[in-house]
């Protein structure tokens, strides 16, 4: 379905705001004229960003599908309808997996993927209400395409992430929706989940670092959170299914979804 994008006095909900990919978000939104929503469950760190962005925080636990209910109307009563949800929270652990407990598990997938879920129960019929365009904006990760050690939680969840978004646009597709979907899928980006990580810096020429995600000799480019925000204000403006922040996996990204569509 054919549909004009206007970011100027929307209204997008990021969760993960407080910090790194979603803040950046936050900021590509808000540098467009939109009205923005963050949404995170540390307080000191919402409480910082909100005054200093100078948005709205709301505290939340994307665990509980209560809270992310109370958000979507929070959200609602506030300037009446939403246009965009970031379903970005995310927590980044590292263990070997025969050191994973089932809480770890439980934890990575509630954060992670049910996160998501209660994300998109809670804005969906939100963002449908609109006559003009939505999105649901879900971030995945780039671990799913190129899986490193001490991850397989995290790997798994983002996976999950991944599927959910290719079924749900195709579900919105075929009902002829307003509203897309699309997976963020970012690669090495510099936030606090990345400083846990492994890292192996050669400055470029660009200033930049490249990064050894895998520990295997192999680097990726490390961005910013603000080249993911302008990653993600394109996509949607595309509506496109796929938001890879990495051009290394594109091709392999493209090659999944001819794979799907055939
Ligand atoms: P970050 O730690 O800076 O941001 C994550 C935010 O999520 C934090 O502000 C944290 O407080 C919040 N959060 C954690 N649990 C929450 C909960 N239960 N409810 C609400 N908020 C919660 O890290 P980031 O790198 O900006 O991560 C953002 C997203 O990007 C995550 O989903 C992460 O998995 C994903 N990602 C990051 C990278 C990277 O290189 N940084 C790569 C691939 C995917």
């Amino acid at each position: 379905m054919s549909r004009t994008v206007e970011f100027a006095g929307s209204v997008a909900v990021v969760t993960g705001g407080a910090s790194g990919i979603g803040k950046g978000i936050a900021e590509a939104f808000l540098a467009e004229g939109a009205n923005v929503i963050i949404a995170d469950i540390d307080d000191a760190a919402l409480a910082a960003t909100a005054a200093e962005l100078g948005v709205l925080g709301v505290r939340t636990d994307v665990t509980d599908a209560d809270s992310v209910q109370a958000l979507a109307d929070r959200a609602v009563s506030e300037y009446g309808r939403v246009h965009v949800v970031c379903n970005n929270a995310g927590v980044g652990p590292l263990a070997p997996v025969d050191k994973l407990t089932l809480a770890d598990w439980r934890w990575m997938l509630e954060v992670n993927l049910y996160g998501v879920v209660h994300g998109v129960h809670a804005f969906l019929p939100v963002l449908e209400r609109n006559p003009d365009w939505g999105q649901i904006v879900n971030t995945s990760s780039m671990s799913v395409i190129a899986p490193p050690a001490n991850l397989a939680a995290y790997v798994a969840a983002k996976a999950g992430v991944l599927g959910l978004t290719e079924v749900l646009a195709q579900e919105l597709a075929l009902r002829g929706s307003v509203v897309g979907a699309t997976a963020l899928i970012p690669g090495p980006v510099r936030t606090n989940i990345m400083n846990s990580l492994r890292t192996r810096p050669a400055a470029d020429a660009s200033g930049l670092h490249d990064v050894d995600i895998a520990g295997n000799g192999k680097n990726f480019r490390f961005l910013q959170p603000a080249d993911v925000g302008r990653i993600v204000l394109e996509a949607i403006r595309g509506n496109k299914l796929y938001a890879p922040t990495h051009a290394e996996w594109l091709a392999q990204v493209s090659e999944r979804h001819a794979r799907i569509q055939a």
